[in-house]
Order: C-alpha cells, then sequence, then structure tokens
C-alpha cells in the first residue's frame, strides 16, 4: 500500500515536470497580439529595459517585408524604437540618458542580401542553426495551420547620473508611437525589491517606488 502511494507520488512529481518542461519551452509561441513584455532592471547609475513585442504591435505585421512600403514602415519602426528617450521619459531629476540600444527581430535578418529571391531551401542549414525563433519570421516552412508568427526584441541601456531620484518611467511616447501595443506587462527589479505593472495607452506611468 505505502509502496503505491509512492509510486502514484512519484508519477505525479513526474508528471509536473515534464509539465513544466514543456510550459517554458513555448513561452516562444505564446505571444499575444497587442500585448507585450517589458523588463525593467535598475542597478548602480544604470536602467536596463528589456522589450519583447509581437512584430504586429509595432509595425502590422509579422513576415518578412514584401515589399517597399513594408521594409520602410519596418526601417521606420526600428528607428524611433533606437531612439528611446522619444518613446519613454525618466523623472526629470534622475538626469537619465541613453546608452546603448540593440533592436533584434527575426524580420531583420535578411537585410542587405543581395540575392533576396534565392530558395530558402538551400540555405536552411547555416542561418538557422543556433537561432531558437528564427523561423517566427519565416513564411517558407510549411508550419502548421499557416500561421506565422514574429517578435521585435529592443533592449535599451540608460544611464542616470541620480537614479537615486528616478520615481518613474513614463511610456506615454512609446504607446503614441506604437498604437498597435494595448499592453505592456512589466516586470521591474529595483534596488529595494520587485515591481509589477500593467501598461495600458490610458495608464502609461511606472511608479518606482524604491
Ligand atoms: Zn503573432
Amino acid at each position: 500500500m505505502i509502496r503505491d502511494i509512492i509510486t502514484v507520488a512519484c508519477v505525479l512529481l513526474g508528471g509536473i515536470a515534464v509539465a513544466q518542461a514543456h510550459e517554458a519551452g513555448h513561452e516562444h509561441g505564446a505571444h499575444e497580439h497587442g500585448a507585450a513584455r517589458l523588463d525593467i532592471a535598475v542597478e548602480g547609475g544604470t536602467v536596463q529595459l528589456d522589450l519583447d513585442s509581437p512584430a504586429v504591435n509595432l509595425v502590422g505585421f509579422e513576415h518578412e517585408p514584401g515589399n517597399a512600403k513594408e521594409r520602410s514602415t519596418l526601417d521606420k519602426a526600428v528607428a524611433d524604437l533606437k531612439q528611446g528617450g522619444k518613446l519613454m521619459s525618466f523623472t526629470p531629476a534622475a538626469q537619465c540618458s541613453q546608452k546603448r540600444v540593440m533592436v533584434k527581430s527575426g524580420l531583420l535578418e535578411h537585410e542587405g542580401e543581395a540575392d533576396h529571391g534565392h530558395g530558402h531551401e538551400a540555405d536552411k542549414g547555416h542561418h538557422h542553426e543556433d537561432e531558437a525563433d528564427h523561423d517566427h519570421g519565416h513564411e517558407h516552412e510549411g508550419e502548421a495551420g499557416g500561421e506565422e508568427h514574429a517578435d521585435i526584441a529592443v533592449f535599451w541601456e540608460i544611464g542616470c547620473a541620480r537614479v537615486d531620484a528616478l520615481k518613474e518611467i513614463d511610456l506615454k511616447g512609446f504607446f503614441g508611437r506604437f498604437p498597435g501595443t494595448s499592453r505592456l506587462e512589466v516586470q521591474a527589479v529595483l534596488p529595494g525589491g520587485q515591481t509589477g505593472a500593467q501598461l495600458t495607452p490610458s495608464a502609461t506611468k511606472l511608479k518606482l517606488s524604491q
């Protein structure tokens, strides 16, 4: 009897572990249009912001640009994402300014390739090796259901001369520029602990009560 109970317990625990692993592996596929994640870390005089957004929120599509109009939309979005100072404002007394920015997306991977029209079969091997989320942006691979998804990730590094004075980050500019975003799920790690918030076009301010 006891042995049976132990066996059952082991099976259950095993099942839970598998379920969790399964969940973690699917994080990338689970993007919800209109929503995005923003992770913020404040450490020393530096604020790091990591945005992980469905491409559709920012450019209106999730395939590689198929014409000049889409390419220009994408290029403009990337250029604007790189100007963090216009998308978010920090408590002025904290004297913050952008130090670094990076924009990554499956939609940008083929940029600058002269022979864009070539068959994708041929380059599958070398392009796809170490990029787990590559095929989110790919329309040639016959995914089940024919659905395609792509994310745009942005990393901003902001330096603040008086980080102690930083009480608030306002993303009004971001919501104004990218109206396809209706919700930002924010997690912030501050020197004094963590805080989370859901920002929307009508609630754009993140309070940092340190
Ligand atoms: Zn999508």
